[in-house]
């Protein structure tokens, strides 16, 4: 079983977490599209056909043997979620400290300044040299 296994993905890109994230989203899918089904037969079938998609298109990237590609196409998915954890983790960090601190993003350059909270109006100085007047 296992040699037919081995057998079956030599030389193949296999289950990597690009498919498996989008067996892992496709499988809820389809479940959740047969129900909304029953309520709504248009958005259901939408729904469906697109988890289907999912599903065809994870088990194509598995048999593929053009496992350059389809590592690029992973690298590519791995970079995106590492950014989003990221980003999730800042938030969380953020609304951590929010009863002490707000936070706010520089328009000039786009970092994220924190400042103590209950300071009235100040002026916050960024190190690009932009300069906010926000309520603290
Ligand atoms: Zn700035």
């Amino acid at each position: 079983m296992r040699d037919w296994f081995e057998r079956l993905f030599a030389g193949r890109q296999g289950m990597d977490e690009l498919s498996k994230a989008l067996f892992w989203v496709s499988l809820p899918g389809l479940l959740l599209s047969g129900l909304l089904a029953l309520l709504s037969p248009g958005l259901g079938g939408i729904l469906s056909w697109l988890g289907l998609f999912l599903l065809i298109y994870a088990f194509i990237r598995a048999f593929s043997r053009q496992t350059a590609r389809r590592e690029a196409e992973n690298a590519l998915y791995l970079r995106w979620l590492g950014g989003r954890k990221r980003a999730f983790r800042a938030f969380l960090d953020r609304r951590r400290q929010s009863k002490d601190f707000r936070f706010f993003k520089c328009p000039g350059c786009g970092t994220m300044l924190r400042v103590p909270r209950h300071k009235g109006k100040i002026h916050i100085r960024c190190k690009c040299g932009y300069v906010l007047y926000r309520k603290t």
